[in-house]
């Protein structure tokens, strides 16, 4: 690989995320809690205020998860607009749904388990796609990012929030050792489950970095790509637009 990590074959990778995300589907609002100091938040409002996205819009939410970045994308869209939660894990849609409906959330949202790297959607089919905190689980990365542009109208926009490098060299060994010896302590305490956890640090580190992933955005067919590091590149927003 072209990072040095040690690569896992597809197969195992799936079934691993998919246990990953069973396991966490109950504790995962409150670890994000506990790991980001609540900060993951600030984050995921930040993204979503500045996705552009308007009244009426229809947008994908892909690895949507529990649904955070659904919730927050469907107070911008309204009644008239459509947001589609997309993710992989059963578990986690359930969760997801469970959550928003309970909060009255419904007109308007939609539910579907999907592999990001088929997408089940025509061509130019939504305003906007964002994936939050979900493209470094995904095994083909590159796909996933096609199929993005792919189901984008033209002039629509992609956003992916994910974990990067982070860039002041004398906070690396801090973060790291928050990662890797912090976080699946926290795990084990309150999820009972130190290795999703040791797992999630791991996935964070094989994740390529600001540059990496701007190219690869470049190579899936997407133009003006740019991103924002926040936190000191603890996560960064990237774009791109289909021209
Ligand atoms: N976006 C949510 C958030 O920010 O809180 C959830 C992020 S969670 C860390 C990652 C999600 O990606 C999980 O719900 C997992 O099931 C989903 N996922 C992993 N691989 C996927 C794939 N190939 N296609 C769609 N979703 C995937």
């Amino acid at each position: 690989t072209h990072f040095g990590f040690r690569e896992v074959p597809v197969a195992e990778k799936q079934r691993l995320v998919g246990q990953v995300f069973s396991s966490v589907a109950r504790s995962y609002d409150l670890m994000n809690d506990l790991m980001s100091f609540g900060i993951h938040r600030l984050w995921k409002r930040y993204f979503v205020a500045t996705a552009g996205v308007r009244r009426g819009d229809r947008v994908l939410d892909l690895a949507g998860g529990t649904g955070d970045i659904a919730a927050l994308l469907h107070e911008r869209v309204g009644d008239t607009g459509e947001v589609v939660l997309g993710d992989i894990n059963g578990d986690m849609l359930r969760v997801g749904r469970d959550r928003l409906t309970d909060r009255g959330l419904v007109r308007g949202l939609h539910y579907v388990q999907l592999n990001a790297e088929a997408l089940p959607f025509p061509d130019g089919h939504f305003d906007t796609v964002t994936i939050a905190f979900g493209l470094r689980n995904v095994t083909d990365k590159q796909a996933a990012l096609g199929e993005m542009q792919r189901v984008l109208k033209v002039g629509g926009r992609a956003l992916v929030l994910e974990f990067s490098e982070v860039r002041p060299a004398w906070f690396r060994p801090i973060y790291d050792f928050h990662s890797f010896q912090v976080l699946p302590r926290l795990g084990r305490l309150f999820a009972g489950d130190a290795d999703s956890y040791r797992y999630l640090a791991e996935s964070i580190r094989r994740h390529p970095p600001q540059d990496a992933l701007k190219a690869m955005m470049e190579r899936a067919g997407f133009s003006r790509c740019g991103y924002r590091n926040l936190s000191g590149g603890i996560v960064a927003i990237h774009s791109g637009c289909k021209a």
